[in-house]
């Protein structure tokens, strides 16, 4: 990683110079937490032309007056930090410095990918092996187990120290994206990571119940909806069990449900035993779909994503599908 180029970049930013955070769209704990955790350490170096945003972010305050998707996930919305978001067109179009977060590539950034060519310096702080090194500084660390990982080890390069809201953002994007501390990238090292975050004084059960345990009663009866009918297909491909669900507009609609609650469907389908691979296929369009895979080891799903135009982790991957759920599907039972 280019630690001493991009601690080089930061301090290289003038006087009232402006800086642009990105995190990838539609993002989850660990894009917004490693983005508003490096906002706020930057606040701390005394930048004050600070904003942060992702795309398709719209007008209004995260706390409230949205005007529609995208937008911050119910979950996410007392982060610290929120304050410096701006809806994604009134980003600043030629910032000095502009740092991108949890985006494996350039397409994830959406309309914001402008900047990679506007901005005086483009710095990617990211863990997917799949990085294509898309920005100017990266600090690309597939051994990391989140993008938050990354993020405190440029604070720490930048003596900032860790302060408790600092802590929350870091905090929230360790425990989205290693499962709770479940999963093998667990190391010593995010445990030890996890420590200094404890020592600033936050509530690990409290950010775990806002961000895992806290949600409307209506997504309690679409899980029941959608998880009545998933499929188990014990020999898929070559032995590879596969179970499977969808979840349409019209079951969100019905239960009055946004899209973010079907974010941890996936956790409960990939349960089944007798399945390897675990796929959620989630309407975002008349027949566009968001697609959620995860492996219990036998097959790398990031390859099933990336030949379906996606991308993601070995174990748990992503990507764009279209045409009907038996379209979609049927691409995946091919791939694997
Ligand atoms: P999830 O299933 O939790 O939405 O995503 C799991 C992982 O798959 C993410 O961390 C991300 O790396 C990847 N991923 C999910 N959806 C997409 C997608 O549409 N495109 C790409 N490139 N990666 C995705
Ligand atoms: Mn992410
Ligand atoms: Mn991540």
């Amino acid at each position: 990683a280019d630690w001493a180029a991009a601690v080089a970049a930061v301090h290289g930013v003038p006087a009232g110079g402006t800086v642009l955070l990105v995190c990838h769209v539609n993002p989850d704990g660990d894009a917004l937490g490693s983005m508003l955790g490096t906002a706020l350490g930057l606040r701390r170096l005394g930048i004050t032309q600070l904003q942060a945003t992702f795309p398709g972010a719209t007008q209004g305050s995260p706390t409230g007056g949205y005007g529609g998707p995208p937008e911050v996930p119910e979950p996410f919305r007392w982060l610290p930090g929120l304050d410096l978001l701006v809806p994604a067109d009134a980003a600043h179009p030629a910032p000095d410095l502009f740092i991108c977060f949890d985006a494996a590539s350039a397409s994830r950034l959406g309309a914001l990918v402008d900047r990679l060519q506007t901005a005086g310096t483009a710095v990617v702080l990211d863990h997917h092996a799949s990085n294509t090194r898309f920005g100017g500084i990266h600090l690309v660390d597939p051994g990391a187990a989140a993008t938050s990982v990354v993020a405190e080890g440029l604070l720490s390069r930048l003596e900032v120290p860790l302060d408790a809201e600092i802590a929350q953002c870091l905090y929230v994007a360790l425990a989205t994206d290693t499962g709770s501390f479940r999963f093998d990238m667990t190391t010593p090292a995010v445990h030890e990571m996890a420590a200094r975050l404890l020592a600033t004084g936050i509530s690990p059960g409290d950010i775990s119940r806002r961000i895992f345990d806290t949600r409307p009663f209506g997504a309690v009866r679409l899980y029941g909806d959608v998880l009545q009918r998933a499929q188990l297909e014990p020999d898929a491909a070559g032995g590879v069990g596969l179970v499977w669900t969808y979840a349409t507009l019209d079951d969100l609609a019905r239960h009055g449900q946004k899209a973010y609650v079907l974010e941890a469907l996936i956790d409960s389908v990939r349960c089944a035993a007798e399945a390897d691979v675990s796929c959620v296929i989630k309407q975002v369009g008349p027949a566009e779909w968001a697609v959620s895979m995860r492996s219990k080891g036998a097959v790398d799903v990031s390859r099933v994503a990336v030949a379906l135009g996606g991308g993601g982790h070995r174990l748990a991957a992503g990507f764009t599908g279209r045409g009907s759920v038996e379209d979609v599907i049927g691409a995946i039972r091919a791939e694997l």
